[in-house]
């Protein structure tokens, strides 16, 4: 993504891995060819790979620097070993990227999960010497206290070994913030209530001088989810709660300035949702 300016704060991101994954018919299980037809002619075409039909999924970690304070949001896969041979991809880009924005890990003040599944926490931690340890180590990372009471106790494909890899540490070092749904960091940051994805999920919203955008994590995966807004994926915990939560969102932004910043969106990434017939579209920030 290319950096963005919202206010006072400079938004940018580091990308793990872009491209595309899977089709809309293997993600969610409410598509239909027809339907997947409909609206793939309806995308821009950097959000699908026409021959295939394969949605790009990017993995990627937003960068705020605020003039008080440095935040990431979103912490991607990581590199931790054990885990499933599809996220056994090379991880060296997030570092470098990380040094290429001039920040050290020790420059980190807070790092924001809108959920604890497997590719938003994984750079939460590092393996040195057989032990996980917080990789920012002078940052709180701010977890919905609801989210991962539920994780600690249920398990999933979405979450696997990474709780215990990557959040569980964090706890345990005393460097986790476990809040409500609705927590204000101060006047610029905090947390929505989006729950439906996984039971904790919140969006970070920022503002700054006026101006307002919501990281909103996996709200939705691709644009064809403002297309189809009741399209959730298999691994949502409550797919109905999710479709839910993405209508009222959209409901509420659609005639806004409200940028929105979902975490697996290729760049441009930023975007507006707008009414269009009686669904939506996102209209993506043009590229710079
Ligand atoms: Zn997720």
């Amino acid at each position: 993504m290319q950096q963005i300016k919202l206010g006072e704060v400079r938004i940018s991101s580091l990308i793990e891995r872009d491209g595309p994954v899977r089709t809309a018919l293997a993600m969610f299980p409410d598509a239909t060819p027809e339907r997947v037809a409909r609206a793939l002619s309806k995308l821009p075409g950097f959000t699908y790979d026409a021959k295939t039909e394969m949605l790009v999924i990017t993995y990627q970690t937003f960068i705020l620097r605020t003039p008080t304070c440095t935040v990431l949001i979103d912490t991607c896969v990581g590199e931790h070993p054990g885990y499933h041979e599809s996220l056994n991809y090379d991880k060296t880009p997030w570092m470098r990227a990380l040094e290429a924005h001039n920040l050290t890990v020790e420059d980190i003040d807070y790092v924001f999960c809108t959920h604890l599944h497997i590719d938003h926490v994984g750079w939460n931690t590092r393996l040195i010497d057989g032990r996980h340890v917080p990789t920012f180590p002078n940052a709180k990372y701010v977890f919905s206290r609801r989210e991962y009471e539920h994780w600690k106790t249920h398990e999933s494909g979405a979450v696997g070994p990474s709780f215990a890899a990557c959040v569980t540490p964090i706890v345990e070092a005393g460097q986790a913030l476990l809040v409500d749904d609705s927590f204000m960091l101060n006047d610029q940051l905090s947390l929505v209530p989006a729950a439906g994805h996984s039971p904790g999920h919140v969006c970070v919203s920022l503002k700054s001088q006026g101006q307002h955008a919501l990281f909103c994590g996996d709200m939705m995966h691709n644009a064809i989810q403002c297309i189809e807004p009741g399209w959730s994926t298999k691994l949502c915990s409550d797919p109905a709660g999710a479709a839910a939560t993405r209508r009222r969102f959209f409901a509420q932004y659609c005639e806004s300035d409200t940028l929105f910043i979902p975490t697996h969106f290729p760049a441009p990434t930023a975007g507006h949702v707008r009414a269009d017939g009686d669904a939506y579209r996102f209209d993506f920030l043009p590229s710079l």
